[in-house]
């Protein structure tokens, strides 16, 4: 069963200025003795676990959104929010370090945060869609698989409202505790089985998993707005899965597959 959406009772919403989501309290503390950033083979910084302060990841972000616009993300509203987004808030303190790194982390329960370079791929894609409004943001959307919330907080950024559903009970909390701190009042954080969509926010201008299964539920081509975009991992040849894009319209629906990915399996049920 799915919950309904809670809605905070504080309107605050991200302040760009504080260079993150990290809640204002963490921004406020006294600034750490500048601790030197260790680089990766692949030239990226690696922000030492003891240094995972707002400030400290600013150069972080933007190498990861260097790296993101050399791969060819090029949409300023996803470029931005993928800058402004602390990852590191979202993994276990041991992963710290590798936050900012382009790669898939554990969250617990077999699962894992997206590689930042696939959420901002899908992120744009999904922006590419029909239904922008005069600020460039999507309005409504539906985030499946919540995971640690990185990726519905990111969205929050660049869409009006985010509803984001998961089905591991734990994961939902583990989200629900990264966001409570930041404050964010749009986006909803919902725990239900996402295979069935989540009507309640119907009609959605974009729809995107994190999971992927062997077709696109027709639950979310119902629910998806005409001129809506759903972006998701499904089964290609066994064993694999690709990247599709489908677009609906009054005429009907049009499917793109594009490359190949590896996403956890969508499944169904509440556990
Ligand atoms: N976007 C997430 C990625 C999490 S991995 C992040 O930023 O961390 C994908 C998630 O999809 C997993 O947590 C998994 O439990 C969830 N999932 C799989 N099938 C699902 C379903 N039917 N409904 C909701 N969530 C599902």
């Amino acid at each position: 069963m799915a919950t309904p959406p809670q809605r905070p009772g504080f309107p605050a919403r991200i302040d760009l200025g504080r260079g993150g989501t990290t809640p204002p309290a963490r921004a406020a503390a006294p600034r750490p003795a500048p601790v030197r950033a260790a680089v990766t083979g692949d030239g990226l910084p690696v922000v030492p676990a003891a240094a995972s302060t707002v400030r400290d990841s600013i150069p972080a972000r933007a190498r990861m959104v260097q790296q993101l616009m050399a791969e060819g993300i090029s949409d300023p509203l996803v470029l931005r929010a993928m800058g402004t987004v602390d990852r590191h808030h979202f993994v276990d303190g041991a992963l710290v370090p590798q936050a900012y790194e382009d790669t898939a982390l554990p969250i617990g329960l077999g699962q894992t945060i997206s590689k930042p370079s696939v959420v901002a791929r899908m992120l744009e894609l999904l922006m590419q869609g029909g239904l922008r409004g005069d600020n460039g943001k999507l309005g409504r959307v539906l985030d499946i698989g919540t995971g640690c919330g990185y990726q519905a907080v990111v969205m929050g950024q660049i869409c009006e409202e985010v509803y984001s559903i998961e089905r591991l009970r734990d994961l939902h909390e583990k989200a629900r505790a990264n966001l409570r701190p930041m404050r964010i009042a749009n986006v909803h954080l919902i725990l239900g089985d996402g295979m069935a969509g989540f009507a309640k926010g119907a009609p959605y201008a974009g729809i995107v998993a994190a999971a992927g299964g062997e077709a696109v539920p027709d639950a979310w081509i119902d629910q998806l707005a005409y001129g809506g975009r759903i972006v998701a991992p499904v089964a290609a040849a066994p064993g694999q899965q690709a990247l599709i894009v489908i677009d609906k319209s009054r005429q009907g629906i049009r499917q793109t597959v594009l490359e190949a990915v590896n996403f956890v399996p969508l499944k169904s049920g509440v556990a």
